[in-house]
């Protein structure tokens, strides 16, 4: 009787190891399989430009076919540098130019105003092979702060200029000067004033800050923009630029020059840029989270995007999304707002580019 209790004991033990075993080599499994996709692009780039409350009903077929066509020629000039065998970070940098250029987005040209009716421009970008970051923020004279960013990074010993100092760095660099008045548009003096109304009527509270946030992100249309491009040689980056918030006051900074917040990229792992409700996206550290989990927890591209903005950023509060790409030529779009301008192009040259939800 001795022994069979004995036998009994042996042989639960022996199966419980075994199930624990099998348990954990599956869980080592999937998460191998998730860590190892094939390559399925050997270069692509994908694009953002603003994330909010974008709908088709507020929207005209002539400035949908607007936004959409300028965001077709952006998306074209990265994926032709990348296809003739050019570096990620030129792919980036062109791309974001010819989306700064435009007033159709809060990026250089077309930038929003602060409370005090001036233009404070922000960028950063990252280099995934070296993870080499370049950033400015309160810009107000330099043409394109995506190429001071990348400046930054190259020639100087800094991660990130701000003010008068980014401004004279600039100027030392040969970087094109612009007067202030360059990011002067009609529609964005008159959504400022809008907002300045509203504060005067309706509020008389301290959170006045916060407020008038929640009521540009839910009744204006955003429009920083972002970047991210795997080249040939596998190497990622990403960048992001925009004017920030209408309204912003104090210097306030928001996500799009920080990196890990709005700019983040590893060779290892993937590249995102960010928009959205950038206090939120600070805190939430949202570019590099997503980098993080698929570093450490051996997540898809796709699982991360999701858990960072459907889960983490959603249950904070935050609003917005982001592109990324990731070393094997993934590419997700992650928001949870009504929309976000966005486009795609993988190896093949097929092209993507969407405005609203699904
Ligand atoms: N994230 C930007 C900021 O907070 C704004 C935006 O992306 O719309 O400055």
């Amino acid at each position: 009787m001795k022994k069979f209790k004995l036998l009994i004991t042996f042989l639960m033990l022996t199966v419980g190891c075994t199930t624990t075993t099998e348990n954990s080599e599956t869980d080592n499994k999937s998460t191998i399989i998730a860590n190892q996709q094939e390559k399925i692009n050997d270069f692509a780039i994908i694009i953002h430009g603003g994330a909010g409350t974008i709908l088709k009903k507020n929207m005209s077929d002539e400035k949908e076919a607007e936004y959409k066509s300028k965001l077709e020629e952006a998306i074209k000039v990265g994926h032709a540098i990348l296809k003739n065998g050019g570096t990620s970070q030129e792919a980036v940098m062109k791309t974001i130019q010819v989306m700064e250029e435009s007033p159709l987005f809060n990026a250089g040209k077309g930038a929003v105003f602060t409370n005090s009716g001036t233009n404070e421009l922000d960028a950063s970008f990252m280099d995934g092979k070296t993870l080499n970051a370049g950033a400015v923020a309160g810009v107000t004279d330099v043409k394109s702060p995506i190429e001071l960013a990348i400046k930054v990074m190259t020639d100087s010993e800094h991660v990130m200029l701000s003010g008068a100092g980014a401004s004279i760095f600039a100027k030392e660099k040969g970087l094109e000067i612009v007067d202030p008045s360059y990011f002067y548009t009609e529609r964005r003096f008159k959504s400022l004033e809008r907002i300045k109304e509203r504060e005067k009527t309706e509020l008389d509270h301290d959170d006045k800050t916060a407020a008038f946030y929640d009521a540009d992100i839910k009744n204006a249309k955003f429009g920083t923009v972002g970047c991210v491009a795997l080249d040939k040689d596998g190497n990622i980056a990403a960048g992001t630029s925009t004017g920030g918030m209408t309204n912003k006051r104090w210097g306030r900074i928001g996500d799009a020059p920080i990196i890990g917040s709005g700019t983040y990229a590893n060779n290892l792992t993937c590249g995102v840029s960010s928009t959205g409700w950038g206090e939120y996206f600070i805190r939430s550290q949202v570019a590099y989270d997503i980098s993080a989990q698929m570093e450490y927890q051996q997540k898809t591209l796709k699982q991360a995007t999701q858990d960072v903005i459907q889960n983490k950023l959603t249950k904070l509060g935050g609003t917005g999304g982001v592109v990324a790409l990731d070393k094997n030529g993934y590419m997700s779009f992650e928001f949870n707002t009504a929309g976000m301008y966005r486009a795609s192009m993988n190896d093949k040259g097929d092209l993507v580019i969407k405005i609203y939800k699904e």
